[in-house]
Parts: structure tokens; C-alpha cells; sequence
């Protein structure tokens, strides 16, 4: 619990009706998409760094933890207050500050939505590519702190390829500026790199300098439908080999169309795989591409290729691919959603190898995702009130893990570790390199108030 006195200070320090300590607030900044809440003692909406950077001074003072907070639409647990304190919602920070058409940048704050920035940048004829499933509800500072990716990874990478510099409140609470406003730039050590997927432990990001792009000249959209999935995921690893790199490559297994066809009503096909593609340039270039991709998927079985028609139409196949994860829920009470990636030409062995491990354990996995770069979210559905069908669970994502590293690959490609995975963290990196990253906590946040209990296992949390 935090003092009086310090609910006092943070009152004046944010003015009237910019700190809450009331519960019904309180509730709604508890919890992210993990759905493992646990109630702060106060949430504030501060709207610059200047605030921030006196609560962090104070919340070293008094030894209490500060989280900062985007949309909270994260999967890993790191906005939730899991040790109590303040958190700091971004949310009255959404100012588009600059967009300098001809450097190719953007200045933005943190809070603002992801895809009203998309929607900004591409009125200049502008592109900035990463493209959570999230990005009508997450924030860039969260895309930001995460790393997030998206479908359009494949081809343009994840957020950290678009991040140039940074303005960030240090967890002492002093206000740096990190990276450039250039193409280049090797001044001292990269911390816009550092900051970028930390997870909010290092530092409260307070303005963001984006690098931008020119809006590609068409784009095309194909949906194949396959009869089986091992046959999809071979599709997908022949057009990489065949060296095409479509802007999206998405696969959805039968799980997923089932759920989110009654959910969305897109005309997803009944089948046991889809692929879901988009080449994206010039109208020449996009038309050979497509034509070499339908031929391959045809080759690899394909039981059906459908070019998308109108903007209508792939408006509502983007929708329903976004949804899946929620109408996952559908099929079972509770699920574990992981996001491993293994090399993209490992892909079919990975899907292959869940499936196995599901059927052994008698558990309905359904798997979709960004496999044109390998990044397969796989949900593991339960009932966490059947004790012995949760128990199985999380033995089968022990396995999958096993599997993933096994196979060259990561255990988590963009929903960071949080608190949902800290428990495996040492699955993949060695005792030395845990130690290594817990000395560059201690050294910038020497009290341990940024975001404490994420990241690092903590003893088990209760979620
Ligand atoms: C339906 C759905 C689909 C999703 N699809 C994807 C996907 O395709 N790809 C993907 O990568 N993720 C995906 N996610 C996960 C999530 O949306 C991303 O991790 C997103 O980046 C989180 O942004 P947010 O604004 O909600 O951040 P929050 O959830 O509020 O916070 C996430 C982390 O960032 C920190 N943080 C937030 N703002 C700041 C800041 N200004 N400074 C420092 N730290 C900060 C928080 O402390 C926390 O640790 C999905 C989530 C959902 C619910």
C-alpha cells in the first residue's frame, strides 16, 4: 500500500482528476490480456515526461513500484501491478508530434493508438509496417516496449526495425534522449536497442522517433485452402526456399477456422488449413508473385486459390484473422497462448510435432499465426476447473518448448516474458546471461521500482 502522503503528492505533482485511487479505476488498470489481474493502489494519467520523471524520484524515495501501461492488451502479463504500486497509463499521451515526409520519420508519443498513426502516415502516401493483431487497440509505446510484430513481419520486420530513437524517463527518474533523427548512427551504446523489447523495466518511454516508409503501389490478397495442415506448412516453407517474401503469410489450422467463422462470419472455408497471403509493390511485380505463389500451393496440394476481389472482402479477412485468438474461447473455458518461433524451413516439423503432443495428452491445441517467419501462436485450450486436464496443459507446453528449442528456434517472438513466461526463462538462456541482464537492471534501476516481478521468476505468481 502506498502512504497518505504520497497519494497527496501525486495528486499535486499530476493536478486534479489525473490520479485515481478509486476502485472502480483501480480494477480497470489491474489486468492485461492474460486475464491474471491484481489491483494497483493507484493509477495516474500523466502528460509528459516532466511528471513522470517526479513520480519515479518520489517512488525511489518511498520504495514504491511504478508500471508503466499502455492499451494492456499484452499477453505476457507486464502492465499488471503484480507487486501493488502506481501504474502509469499512457493514455492522455497521443499526439502525433511530427511527420517529416521527406526524412521518412515520424515523432510520436507513446499512448497513441497504432493504428491511427497508420491511418495518418499512409494519408501522405507513408507506410510504417509493424502490425500487431492488436493494432486497433495497442499503443506504440507498448509495440514499442514488447517488440511487437505482426503479420507483415515476414517481409518487414518487427517494430525494433522501425524505432530510431527514443525520449525516456530512466527508473531515477532522469530524462534521456537515446538513437537519431538519421539514416545512420553509432554514438556511444545502442540503448534505443536496449529499451526496445524490455518490457518496461528499464525505463518509461515518453516519445518515440519512427522511421517511415513509401506506401506500396498495390498489394493482393490470396486465400488457399488445404487438406491438410503438414501440407499448408510445407507451402509456406517452399516459397520461402523458392525465394518470395510475401508482406503476409499467415496460416490458420482447422481450431481456428471453426471458432472464428462463428464468430466473424468471413467465409473462412471449413477446411483443415488455410493460408492466408499478401504480396505487396509494384501492380507488375504483385501480379508475377501471385501467380508463382498459387502455383506452388497448387503443387503442395491446395485444394482451392482465391485471389481477394475487393476491399471489402479482404477488410473481412484481416478482421476474422484478427480475431482469432479471442474466439479461441469458444472451444474451451481457458487457454495458454505461446508465441514460439522456430526457422521458417522448420515450420512443418513444428506444427507437426504440436499436434502429436496435443493428441498424446488429449488436449485440443490450436495453432495459427505468422508462419512465414516461423512465429506459430500456439493455444493450448483447457478447462482450468478440471485440475488433471490443467495439469496436462502445462506439461504440453513444457514439451513444446522442449521442441522449439530443439529445432533452433525461441520460445517467445513477440509477447515477451512478463510474467506468463519467467518460469522458462531459463529454458533458453544460460545462468550467465540471466545474470548479465539482472546487473543491467540493477544498474539503471537500483531500487528495483520500474516494474518489479517481471522478466526475472520471482517465485510463482498466482495467475
Ligand atoms: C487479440 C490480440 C492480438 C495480439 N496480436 C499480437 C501480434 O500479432 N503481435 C504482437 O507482437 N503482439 C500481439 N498482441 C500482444 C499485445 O497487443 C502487444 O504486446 C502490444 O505491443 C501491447 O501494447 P499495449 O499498448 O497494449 O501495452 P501494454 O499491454 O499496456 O503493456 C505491454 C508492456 O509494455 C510496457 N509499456 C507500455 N507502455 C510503455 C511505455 N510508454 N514505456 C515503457 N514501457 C511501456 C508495459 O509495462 C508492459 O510491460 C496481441 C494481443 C491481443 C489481445
Amino acid at each position: 500500500m502506498i502512504a497518505e502522503a504520497v497519494k497527496i503528492e501525486l495528486k499535486r505533482i499530476l493536478g486534479d482528476g489525473n490520479a485515481s485511487f478509486s476502485k472502480e479505476d483501480l480494477l480497470c488498470y489491474s489486468y492485461d490480456a492474460t486475464n491474471s489481474p491484481v489491483l494497483p493502489d493507484a493509477v495516474v494519467f500523466p502528460r509528459g515526461p516532466g511528471e513522470i520523471s517526479r513520480i519515479l524520484k518520489m517512488a525511489n524515495a518511498e520504495g514504491f513500484p511504478v508500471i508503466p501501461r499502455g492499451a494492456g492488451t499484452g499477453f505476457s502479463g507486464g502492465s499488471i501491478p503484480v507487486e501493488g504500486g502506481v501504474v502509469v497509463s499512457t493514455e492522455r499521451m497521443k499526439e502525433i508530434i511530427e511527420i517529416d515526409a521527406d526524412n521518412l520519420i515520424a515523432v510520436v508519443e507513446p499512448g497513441i493508438v497504432t493504428w491511427d498513426f497508420q491511418q495518418e502516415v499512409e494519408k501522405l502516401g507513408l507506410f510504417y509496417p509493424p502490425d500487431p493483431s492488436s493494432l486497433k487497440f495497442s499503443t506504440i509505446g507498448g509495440n514499442i516496449a514488447e517488440c511487437a510484430g505482426g503479420p507483415r513481419a515476414v517481409k518487414y520486420g518487427v517494430t525494433r526495425d522501425y524505432v530510431l530513437g527514443l525520449e525516456v524517463v530512466l527508473p531515477t527518474g532522469e530524462i534521456i534522449n537515446t538513437g537519431v533523427r538519421t539514416a545512420k548512427g553509432v554514438v556511444g551504446y545502442d540503448l534505443t536497442r536496449l529499451l526496445t523489447g524490455s518490457e518496461g523495466t528499464l525505463g518509461i518511454i515518453t516519445k518515440a522517433t519512427l522511421r517511415l516508409l513509401p506506401l506500396p503501389e498495390s498489394i493482393k490478397t490470396i486465400l488457399v485452402t488445404f487438406p491438410d495442415l503438414r501440407a499448408a506448412a510445407k507451402a509456406v516453407s517452399d516459397i520461402i526456399r523458392l525465394r518470395i517474401i510475401p508482406s503476409t503469410l499467415e496460416i490458420m489450422d482447422s481450431v481456428s477456422l471453426r471458432c472464428v467463422e462463428e464468430f466473424s462470419k468471413a467465409g473462412l472455408p471449413n477446411a483443415d488449413a488455410v493460408l492466408l497471403i499478401e504480396v505487396d509493390g509494384s501492380p507488375e511485380t504483385t501480379g508475377k508473385e501471385a501467380e508463382k505463389v498459387r502455383k506452388i500451393c497448387l503443387e503442395n496440394g491446395a485444394i482451392e486459390v482465391k485471389v481477394a476481389s475487393d476491399k471489402k472482402e479482404i477488410k473481412e479477412l484481416w478482421n476474422a484473422r484478427r480475431a482469432i485468438s479471442a474466439s479461441l474461447f469458444r472451444a474451451r473455458p481457458d487457454k495458454i497462448n505461446e508465441d514460439i518461433v522456430v526457422p521458417r524451413s522448420a515450420v512443418s516439423e513444428l506444427i507437426a510435432g504440436v499436434q502429436e503432443i496435443g493428441k498424446q495428452r488429449g488436449l485440443l491445441i490450436a495453432s495459427f499465426g505468422h508462419a512465414g517467419d516461423g512465429n506459430i501462436h500456439v493455444n493450448v485450450m483447457y478447462d482450468k476447473k478440471a485440475p488433471e486436464e490443467a495439469e496436462a496443459a502445462r506439461s504440453a507446453v513444457r514439451e513444446i518448448f522442449n521442441l522449439t528449442l530443439r529445432l533452433g528456434g525461441t520460445i517467445s517472438g513477440e509477447h515477451g516474458v512478463g510474467i506468463a513466461k519467467s518460469r522458462y526463462l531459463d529454458m533458453e538462456l544460460s545462468p550467465s546471461a540471466i545474470e548479465a541482464m539482472k546487473r543491467l537492471k540493477n544498474a539503471l534501476d537500483p531500487k528495483g521500482i520500474l516494474n518489479p516481478g517481471k522478466i526475472f521468476p520471482k517465485g510463482e505468481h498466482q495467475h
